[in-house]
């Protein structure tokens, strides 16, 4: 089902909107946001030099410092008495990054939260269980407001106990799943161990995933574990932006669809800032038309895309954003060649006799780099050839993959760690060898 008559509008028609809100916007944070106002002072442009979409691209970047060097609430164009919210995202260094909503921005929110939601194949008879951390995170209340507009029934479980997780999705006929890919996974593999099959015992038929990377190998894991006929579609967001509900995949799953009436991306070479031809990969940048606390403007998200516009079977016109190939912030420079953690993944995910679970690790090795995978068997087994057969397998992809030799590791079921929220794969410890 299409939500919003916003998501078929022609081209023509979405530009003109898109230019309205830009100018307004643009007008705005001159006016009311002081270190808005001196970035554009120092690039020499003015409001009014706003004309054409195509001026975008003068404008300076907003970067994750920016909202730093202005915490808490230095880059929002609204006085405090008029928020209605407040969400922080944990940094990982130092002083969280601020975010906040007006009532206007609300409704905005649950606007596109709820057309995701139903790109997803959400509707207003799903019983939708709600795993993601509630609290100072975006992601679950997000997707609350979204769901519970849409008249879906909220389970709001947020993380832990997923005993009682499954529980709940047994006894109140659970259709929908929101969590994270990985801690799906975890949850499939509880279920099996309290005798439940996921498949036949629970409802679930609907995941919308998101706050981590849905790679193809990983949704074939889902399917794996949850059942071919369910629908897992991955959605994009980030606090900063709003929160989730900036895109999200429809049925046929070939993209994000991008809420452009809300949000205008443009994809750049993260090195030089050069906005970069249409359908090229680079850095996804957004620029928030329509929010009234915080209106970034031409945010660099770090992530890694690339846009699509060719028409999709769904009807919805929206512009779509290629599933990510990962955060630019993600990616690791290993003896001097770029590897990202989901190139990894998606080996391990091809590999028969492993599960989802693995873990890489970069040390220093005098002066080169170590680059080890630590990965699960499916089963225990004590043949040895059988071992060495995987552990050849996974050498000689990762070998192709990625130009590197990594050493891999096989660990017994069950002895990786598992995550309720965002999964933490990575362990570089070469900052800490220095
Ligand atoms: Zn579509």
């Amino acid at each position: 089902m299409i939500w919003a008559r916003e998501e078929t509008l022609s081209r023509q028609e979405m530009e003109a909107l898109q230019l309205e809100r830009l100018k307004e916007t643009v007008f705005r944070v001159y006016e009311k946001v002081l270190p808005y106002r001196k970035k554009m002072d120092e690039a020499g442009i003015k409001p009014e030099d706003i004309k054409s979409l195509d001026d975008l691209k003068r404008l300076p970047f907003v970067t994750k410092q920016d909202l730093r060097d202005n915490y808490p609430f230095g880059l929002f164009a609204v006085p405090k008495e008029e928020l209605l919210r407040i969400h922080a995202s944990s940094g990982t260094t130092g002083k969280p990054t601020v975010v906040g909503y007006t009532e206007g921005d609300m409704q905005v929110w649950t606007e596109c939260v709820s057309r995701i939601a139903c790109a997803g194949g959400a509707d207003k008879n799903d019983v939708a269980q709600i795993c993601f951390g509630y609290g100072m995170f975006t992601g679950a209340l997000g997707l609350h407001y979204g769901l519970e507009n849409i008249g879906a029934t909220i389970v709001p479980s947020s993380t832990g106990n997923s005993e009682k997780q499954l529980m709940y999705m047994k006894d109140f006929g659970t259709t929908l799943l929101v969590a994270t890919p990985s801690y799906a996974l975890r949850l499939a593999e509880v279920a099996r161990e309290m005798g439940i099959d996921p498949q036949k015992d629970l409802k679930v038929k609907i995941g919308l995933v998101g706050s981590e990377l849905l790679t193809d190998a990983m949704r074939d894991e889902m399917h794996k574990y949850w059942g071919s006929d369910m629908l897992v579609t991955s959605n994009y967001g980030m606090s900063e932006l709003m929160g989730p509900g900036v895109s999200g995949e429809c049925e046929y799953m070939c993209g994000m669809h991008i809420n452009e009436d809300f949000f205008i991306p443009e994809i750049i070479n993260p090195e030089t800032g050069e906005v970069l031809p249409e359908g090229e990969w680079g850095e996804l940048v957004i620029t928030c038309i329509k929010k009234e606390a915080l209106p970034l403007i031409r945010y660099r998200t770090k992530d890694i895309t690339r846009l699509i516009y060719e028409p999709c079977k769904c009807g919805r016109t929206t512009v779509r954003m290629e599933n990510l190939s990962g955060r630019s912030d993600d990616m690791l420079k290993i003896r001097g060649v770029n590897v990202f953690p989901s190139q990894i993944e998606e080996v391990v995910l091809g590999t028969a006799g492993l599960g989802p679970h693995y873990e890489i690790i970069v040390e220093r090795d005098g002066y080169s780099d170590k680059l080890t995978v630590r990965v699960e068997l499916l089963k225990a087994t004590d043949s040895f050839k059988e071992l060495e057969a995987i552990e050849r397998a996974v050498r000689n992809k990762l070998k192709v993959m990625l130009g590197l030799d990594a050493k891999v590791m096989l660990e017994s079921p069950n002895t990786l760690a598992r995550f309720e929220g965002k999964a933490k794969r990575v362990r570089d410890l070469r900052k800490e060898q220095k």
